[in-house]
């Protein structure tokens, strides 16, 4: 993979087709850095589609330029002609193809340029021309930024551009809270200050937008489905297929609900897992030392950051839960229990 900066001098030759693409159920920064980045390369002259892998939450519809996102598995054979027919493209906020489900073989089997810009770890840098992977930074959005400026576009950055960007700092950083939030980071929402943006109505769309409902549903969920497991400081909450019919719970409702275990005193670890159609889906979050990351590879196919990360599991929710139970001494260590058991 050539370092990103390489490829900076290729943004002149215009006009190109480009497919911007993320990972599956795009969250706020696979959706604002695919589009904050459609929009600067559309201003440079380009042809650019974003494409989702999958449907997204309805918190996201707000953003500018959002109409025009293609679903995969909406619009299948439409996808791949796009992706067959692109010069370049770019993959950002994920590390591996199959992080883009049903459109993982037209990805790898398309002839123009794959890019790659994203903070997850062990990337899978040989399916990539060009790109740029970097753990140590807040969000994909922070880094589709840095792409603008440092290719030479700051003078392009619009209001468009600053809501799209915005959006996925303010989501992969907790609101400005977590570690991953650098003096850069905020060097770079300075930067959107003054081109004259308005960030509180980035926070009423995402977080103040959701119908009665879903804080029924919370209020449910910490109520009656939530294990707090003092011994190994962690919280585990098990939601069923019977509570998401009965809450009427959509993709994008349980967004944020696995943080909530984490404001309780001395918890590292807060996880969840939904009963979904198709699998048994996990989150994680943690603190400190706690890494999330590997545990999600090591039992749930999954992975993500140190402090957050997901994962799956296509055994029974019961089955899943009892795995969790199983394993979870492994992390006794980092978790600071006096548990020593472990199991492979
Ligand atoms: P979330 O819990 O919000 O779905 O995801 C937390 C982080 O882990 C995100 O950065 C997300 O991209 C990553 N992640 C979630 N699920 C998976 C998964 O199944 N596999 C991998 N590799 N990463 C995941
Ligand atoms: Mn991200």
């Amino acid at each position: 993979m050539n370092t990103i900066d390489t490829f900076y001098p290729l943004l002149k030759e215009t006009p190109k087709k480009v497919v911007i693409t993320c990972h599956q159920k795009p969250d706020g920064d696979a959706m604002g850095s695919t589009l904050g980045l459609y929009h600067y390369l559309t201003a440079l002259g380009h042809q650019a589609v974003v494409i989702s892998p999958t449907n997204w939450a309805a918190f996201l519809n707000w953003m500018p330029g959002v109409d025009s996102v293609v679903d995969y598995e909406a619009k299948t054979k439409h996808a791949d002609q796009l992706i067959a027919e692109a010069d370049w493209l770019f993959c950002l906020d994920f590390n591996t193809l199959i992080r883009t489900k049903r459109m993982e073989p037209s990805l790898a089997a398309a002839g123009g340029l794959r890019i790659l810009i994203d903070h997850h770890q062990e990337p899978q840098t040989h399916m990539f021309a060009y790109g740029i992977s970097d753990t140590g930074k807040s969000s994909t959005c922070e880094m589709v930024y840095d792409f603008i400026v440092e290719s030479g576009g700051g003078h392009l950055l619009n209001q468009d551009m600053a809501r799209c960007l915005y959006t996925g700092v303010m989501t992969d950083t907790g609101s400005f809270r977590f570690p991953s939030t650098t003096a850069s980071v905020h060097s770079m929402i300075a930067h959107l200050k003054q081109t004259g943006f308005a960030h509180s109505l980035v926070h009423d769309h995402i977080y103040d937008s959701f119908l009665e409902n879903r804080l029924r549903f919370i209020g449910h969920v910490l109520l009656n489905r939530m294990e707090v497991i003092y011994e190994m400081n962690t919280a585990l909450m098990v939601i069923s297929k019977a509570d998401l019919y009965k809450f009427d719970i959509t993709t994008g409702d349980t967004e944020g609900l696995v943080n909530y275990p984490l404001s309780i005193q001395g918890i590292k670890m807060a996880a969840i897992v939904i009963d979904r159609d198709e699998e048994r889906k996990w989150s994680f979050r943690s603190k400190g030392d706690v890494d999330v990351n590997q545990f999600a590879r090591a039992y749930f196919e999954g992975g993500g950051h140190k402090n957050a990360a997901g994962g799956r599991s296509s055994a029974s929710l019961e089955e899943t839960v009892k795995r969790f139970y199983e394993v979870l001494p492994n992390l006794a260590a980092s978790l600071g229990t006096e548990v020593q058991q472990t199991v492979e």
